[in-house]
């Protein structure tokens, strides 16, 4: 079949991109290279919703950051995905950088962003207790909220899914050609035919667009490192904090996430890989470092696990690149999408979807369009009354296979068998948070490899960490 529209790269942008095309009666294909969605930028990233103060005026960043955090709250409802209205606190430790702080708060102004204020450091450490006793001011941004990154964008697949969307994964894009209004996609499962390529690829987005001779923008990856804290951190701070940003990044940042723990980082350095993901001893020693100034009482035995993402930076640095291509009309490069990316993602689908129109794609809404994904029912979300009912239908729910994080067997066999299913060991922890805890999967790990066997009719030894050959199990040791 010829598809309407071929999304490229399965991150927030394209899987919100894919829903809000879904909405209309067009044939569409959602494209990844990756055994599961979400396994680039989205990944790996702050998981704030920014206020959007930050971007410089009148640019997309800052438009599409101030509509996207807008949305957001109702697009996380609609897709069950968690999300808090926290806010956040940028940080003044000396007084001499006070005007910096003044242009930042006068930028969100212009920005249009509402309930900013300057507070002095005694009310910032009023709203949080464990603050160092050297801030001097704070900017405080009400609308600020976090989210769950990676789920949102598993959320907005399984629900483009569920309303028609083809998504094929494990399908690394490998070259395209154009001929008589209609693309071919090579890629290493086979051809794809389309009449309109988005291209959101994240960082290979170059990569993509020079498949059609489009070589008018680069991107590098940008690595930022992060430390992730148990759960008995998580209350150190209740609002995203932040240090004044500086040229690379808005600086080392402190913010409880939508599943309670605690998140520092990230750092900001140029990376020639883009697939280069390892965390250094340098980088996790410069955000202790860096943590230590804002929250002295941070105690980093708490630490979890370490981890790093790759922001797609365009150089020379600028705007978020979303527009026809100059090489074809029906090629529509999502570019350069890094920070505020994640927040403005919901906006970026809509404008994205506005350029197909422009550039001639028939869209009539589709009367049959579901926006609402079917709810994960969460054991560790019950009450007494609610499991009891849960389990009368599903036994399942009383099998507690995830100590540490309190996940059922039932919510485990539910997110393999959903549209966009978990296939992988990540896949099902990313879904349900089994082996996201204290002990990272040592305790439910082997168990989750047995459910994804036998829910998927394979052996143990197909299944793996996160697709390719992450193999877990090689061989027999007795
Ligand atoms: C350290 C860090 C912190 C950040 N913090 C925040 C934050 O707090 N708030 C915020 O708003 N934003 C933040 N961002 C930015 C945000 O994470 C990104 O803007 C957003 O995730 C980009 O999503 P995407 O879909 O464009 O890219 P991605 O998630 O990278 O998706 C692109 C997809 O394309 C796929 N792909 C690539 N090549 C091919 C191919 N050849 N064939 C098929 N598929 C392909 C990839 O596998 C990938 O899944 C941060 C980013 C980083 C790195």
């Amino acid at each position: 079949m010829v598809y309407d529209v071929a999304i490229i790269g399965a991150g927030v942008v394209g899987a919100l991109t894919a829903r809000a095309l879904s909405r209309y009666n067009v044939s569409i294909c959602l494209i990844e290279k990756e055994d599961d969605v979400a396994m680039g930028t989205t990944a790996a990233n702050s998981a704030i919703v920014h206020a959007g103060f930050d971007a410089e005026p009148h640019t997309l960043k800052a438009i599409l950051n101030r509509e996207g955090s807008m949305m957001m709250e109702q697009v996380a409802k609609e897709l069950d995905v968690e999300y808090k209205n926290n806010g956040a606190l940028v940080l003044c430790l000396e007084e001499e950088l006070y005007p910096k702080l003044k242009a930042l708060y006068e930028r969100g102004i212009e920005n249009g962003i509402e309930r900013l204020s300057i507070i002095s450091g005694l009310e910032a450490r009023a709203l949080e207790p464990n603050l160092s006793k050297e801030v001097y001011a704070a900017l405080y941004a009400k609308t600020s909220a976090i989210v769950g990154p990676y789920e949102l964008a598993i959320a907005a697949s399984e629900n483009a899914a569920d309303n028609g969307t083809t998504v094929m994964l494990g399908t690394a894009v490998e070259a395209i050609d154009y001929s008589k209004g209609i693309f071919s996609i090579s890629t290493e499962k086979g051809t794809i035919e389309c009449r309109y390529i988005v291209n959101a690829a994240g960082v290979y987005a170059d990569s993509i667009a020079s498949m059609i001779g489009d070589n008018s923008f680069h991107i590098r990856a940008r690595r930022g490192e992060y430390m992730l804290m148990d759960k008995s951190a998580g209350t150190l701070v209740k609002h995203t904090i932040f240090q004044l940003p500086n040229a690379l990044s808005k600086g080392i940042l402190v913010t409880p996430t939508v599943e309670h723990n605690l998140l520092v980082g990230p750092t900001a350095e140029d990376v020639d890989d883009k697939e280069s993901k390892a965390t250094t001893s340098e980088g996790i020693g410069h955000v202790l470092e860096q943590t230590k100034r804002i929250l002295p009482d941070l105690n980093f035995r708490d630490v979890i696990t370490s981890f790093a993402g790759l922001r797609a930076t365009l150089v020379p640095k600028g705007d978020f690149i979303i527009e026809a291509s100059h090489v074809h009309s029906h090629f529509i490069n999502v570019a350069g999408i890094e920070s505020p990316g994640l927040s403005a993602a919901p906006a970026i689908a809509e404008y994205a979807v506005k350029i197909l129109r422009a550039q001639g794609l028939k869209l009539s809404k589709n009367s049959e369009f579901n926006p609402i994904r079917r709810p994960v029912k969460r054991f560790v979300n019950m009450n007494e009354a609610k499991l009891k009912a849960a389990c009368a239908e599903n036994p399942l729910y009383a099998k507690i296979i995830c100590r540490c994080e309190k996940v059922s067997e039932a919510e485990i066999v539910d997110v393999i068998h959903r549209n966009v299913g978990a296939r992988t060991l990540d896949g099902v922890k990313r879904r349900t948070r089994a082996g996201m805890g204290r002990c990272q999967g040592g305790f439910c790990g082997p168990s989750v490899v047995d459910i994804l066997a036998r829910e998927l009719g394979v052996t143990q030894d197909k299944i793996t960490k996160k697709g390719k050959d992450s193999w877990i199990l090689t061989g027999r040791s007795k």
